[in-house]
């Protein structure tokens, strides 16, 4: 993710806060901030971990409620159907990941490369569609290295 997308995404943050009338506490800052300063989606503990650095006091329990609060105010989205553990993503808006199968790293995509998928009509017929997403299972360069 680079600068600008970040900043773009803390501007949101800041908005989507106002809005939803959550105060923007350090922590919640600060765990709003770790969350899109890592590429690979993180788990609340690995969330916890670099927050604590920095608040050593934070609970888990906090962080974990936190996580949950920004899911339900749509200030963040979670990737929980790619693993069988919970993961977050600063990125609510539709878009696609590439799924190491090994070590479970999440990766953006840039969807402007992925063509926009035919809807088939199974999914429109009786249903309100939503959205979509893709992930491309793979065993990643680092992995592979390693074998
Ligand atoms: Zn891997
Ligand atoms: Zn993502």
């Amino acid at each position: 993710m680079n600068k600008e997308t970040r900043e773009k995404l803390l501007d949101a943050f800041y908005a989507k806060c106002r809005e939803s009338r959550l105060s923007v506490t350090p922590q919640r800052l600060a765990i709003y901030k770790t969350l899109i300063g890592n590429k690979e989606h993180p788990s609340p503990e690995m969330i916890f971990k670099d927050v604590q650095s920095q608040f050593p006091m934070i609970s888990f329990a906090t962080v974990y409620k936190t996580l949950e609060t920004f899911e339900q105010n749509g200030i963040v989205s979670k990737v929980t159907h790619l693993h069988n553990t919970l993961r977050y993503d600063p990125m609510t808006e539709q878009h696609h990941h590439i799924v190491c199968k090994r070590c479970k790293k999440i990766i953006d995509i840039d969807s402007t490369e992925i063509e926009t998928l035919k809807i088939p009509s199974q999914v429109t017929k009786d249903h309100i569609f939503i959205d979509y997403d893709v992930h491309f299972n793979v065993i990643c360069a680092e992995c592979k290295m390693k074998e």
